[in-house]
């Protein structure tokens, strides 16, 4: 490995930083043995100043790559006027963000949270509170319909509707009123519906379960469904969507619209955490002051960088590169079915890769890229995800696609 301007002892080691990190850091996370100090576009540089191709984007939070330039120069001009204000008085981004941010997604009314979780926790009261005071539903009985293998964060609630046993073990009593069906089963989601149903949230695409894209048609009888019950669709586009697949929204594949949807990740620019629920006026209207809310959620700086990202995704270049570079990347992937992988899954410039028997398992296949330069990271034993920053070069992708090839072969 190379030191700092070939200083032998004074620079410190990747190990030193990964000793501190496990001393002293909550060990909830296996990360790789890399330790990272800068990044611009889709490279990262680690602390011996060793750089690798970024095919993680942070779970899509780096869709803009490291440092975009036009997202660094927003967060910066808003560091020199004004951080945060609270949502006691008025501030000049936020109507400003709200409205941009309704007119990308084509939705009327936009609350402002931090974290996906936040905004997903926030859809759930949404939906409960639309369906007790707006479609009737007896007070304390609304059940929303979720899907198996579902990710949607880390709260209690959340967890108590996951079905990942190590995401719930131990973190009991879990909060009741869900419902769980079978992803890409409409017939079994029409089923499930019952007159204290007040919505279904489904990711459109499954990102943590494999980058799982549903049967065709699934989203269309999902959408008949909960309209012929006046059930809500919240589609959960935290990881799916601002451009990830080809489009704003993932959902725009299917042709659907839904009632609410949850935005995150990409929305904060990889910059700070920024996250929404955006939707229909007469569903995000049931809130009335002081019946939800956050410290930080629609902060002067988080909705200056918004609606940087918003001006990003307006010109419809990233949603186009995605397009572009995600059919070169799953023709060339699909290509490698027979060759190491046994199926290939995703929709634009993202992938979910099953590494065949007889080659490495996922941790292993992420120890190996990273040592050619690459950064992946497994999601189950077998499965690798792609997903690189919009902005990576042609180049770039086949430098990684390569590294992928050589380290599958059986
Ligand atoms: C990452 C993710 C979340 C949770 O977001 P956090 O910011 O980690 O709380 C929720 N839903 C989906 C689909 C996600 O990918």
């Amino acid at each position: 490995m190379t030191t700092f301007a070939g200083r032998e002892t004074a620079a410190p080691t990747a190990a030193s930083f990964i000793e501190l990190d496990e001393r002293w850091s909550t060990h909830n996370y296996h990360p790789l043995p890399v330790v990272l100090a800068e990044g611009s576009g889709a490279s990262v540089t680690d602390v011996e100043g060793r750089s690798y191709l970024d095919f993680l984007s942070g779970y899509s939070a780096l869709n803009f790559g490291h440092r975009h330039p036009d997202l660094i120069a927003a967060a910066v001009a808003q560091l020199g006027r004004v951080t945060l204000t609270s949502r006691a008085f008025h501030h000049d981004q936020l109507g400003l963000f709200c409205r941009e941010l309704a007119a990308l997604t084509g939705t009327e009314l936009v609350l402002p949270m931090n974290s996906g979780a936040e905004a997903v926790e926030s859809a759930v009261k949404l939906a409960r509170k639309w369906a007790h005071r707006v479609k009737g539903v007896p007070d304390g009985t609304a059940e929303i319909i979720v899907a198996g293998s579902n990710f949607h964060g880390r709260t209690t609630t959340i967890v108590s509707f996951s079905t990942d046993e190590t995401a719930r073990a131990d973190f009991g009593p879990f909060t009741p009123g869900f419902v769980t069906v079978k992803y890409g089963d409409a017939a079994a989601l029409r089923d499930a519906i019952n007159p204290r149903t007040a919505a279904v949230l489904l990711e459109p695409v499954q990102g943590e379960a494999g980058v799982i894209v549903p049967p065709e048609g699934y989203f269309a009888d999902v959408r008949q469904a909960c309209d012929s019950h006046g059930v809500l669709l919240i589609a959960d586009e935290i990881q799916s969507g601002l451009a990830r697949t080809g489009t704003v929204l993932a959902l725009d594949h299917e042709g659907v619209r839904a009632d609410v949807y949850t935005l995150g990740k990409a929305l904060g620019g990889g910059i700070l955490p920024v996250s929404a629920v955006v939707g229909r006026r007469d569903v995000l209207g049931v809130l009335k002051p002081g019946e939800h809310g956050s410290t930080f959620g629609g902060n002067p700086l988080a909705c200056a960088v918004g609606r940087a990202v918003v001006k990003l995704l307006k010109t419809g270049e990233f949603q186009q590169r995605s397009a572009e570079l995600g059919a070169h990347l799953h023709t060339r992937l699909t290509a490698l079915i027979g060759h190491g992988l046994s199926e290939v899954r995703g929709r634009g410039l993202w992938a979910g890769i099953d590494i065949a028997p007889g080659g490495p398992e996922g941790r292993a296949a992420s120890e190996a890229l990273a040592a050619r330069g690459v950064l992946c990271k497994e999601t189950h034993e077998r499965t690798l995800r792609v997903a690189p920053p919009l902005v990576i070069t042609r180049e770039e992708l086949d430098r990684g696609i390569d590294a992928i090839a050589e380290v599958i072969r059986p």
